[in-house]
């Protein structure tokens, strides 16, 4: 199970020290087969690249811009860099994202500077309130999938996180026929071997109990409670016991 932290537009060089109880439980037996990764603020990716540097914890990056070449785009940061500074991951297509205006075709030139750069790609796909009230949550699936994966053929490095937008940050989950549904779905899109699937969306240490017994995830993409040390170690002890 991949348990990947996003922290958004959260961190400052003194939230490097929460992370040591981080390490500690990555290298105990505790994690199971758990893998952890950080996705942090561009600021931080390199000292987070360096505090982990004797442990297994992986680090992504949120966003990166589209080009895979270097150019003068001021305030991007492309693939080729994220991955230059040691990280492995770069989530892509998240909501809040899509929100201010990235389409499926933008994600889609992102995705493939990405894979051509190496990194492991985790899309985000989900449907927002109104959206799933008027019952278009699998074409909206769909589209985000058909073009956001357009003539992307190499499909190994490649993670789908299922983020319900009316869930990000708000408490509230699907039901777990929703879910199930939603991820049966997301597979059937995939004829050969399906991506890794991840869900997102208020992920907790309470909810996790029930979402962990969800057929066919492959781990959790985690915003708020991945900030907060203790509550992270927690999401993952307890999607094991
Ligand atoms: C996210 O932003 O990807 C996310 C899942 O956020 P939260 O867990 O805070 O809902």
């Amino acid at each position: 199970m991949y348990f990947v932290a996003n922290w958004k537009m959260y961190g400052v060089k003194n939230s490097l020290n929460t992370l040591d109880k981080v390490i500690k439980f990555s290298n105990s037996k505790e994690i199971k087969k758990g893998r952890i990764i950080y996705c942090p603020p561009y600021t931080l990716l390199s000292s987070f690249y360096k505090k982990f540097q004797n442990c297994l914890i992986d680090i992504g990056a949120q966003n990166c811009h589209e080009s895979t070449e270097y150019g003068a785009h001021t305030g991007f940061v492309n693939s080729k860099m994220i991955k230059n500074i040691g990280a492995n991951y770069v989530i892509i297509g998240h909501s809040e994202n899509r929100n201010k205006g990235e389409t499926d075709k933008l994600i889609n030139q992102k995705i493939k500077s990405a894979i051509n750069a190496k990194l492991k790609v985790i899309l985000c796909i989900g449907e927002s309130l109104k959206e799933k009230r008027s019952g278009k949550t699998k074409s909206v699936l769909s589209k985000q999938i058909k073009y956001g994966l357009d003539k992307i053929k190499i499909k190994t490095n490649l993670f789908i996180a299922y983020e319900p937008v009316w869930s990000i940050g708000t408490g509230k989950i699907p039901k777990p026929s929703e879910l199930n549904q939603a991820i049966k779905f997301i597979k059937g899109k995939f004829k050969k071997k399906s991506p890794q699937i991840l869900y997102g969306g208020s992920v907790n240490t309470s909810n996790i109990k029930n979402l962990k017994n969800i057929k066919g995830l492959n781990g959790f993409l985690i915003g708020g409670a991945s900030q907060n040390a203790k509550n992270f170690i927690d999401i993952v002890k307890k999607t094991y016991n």
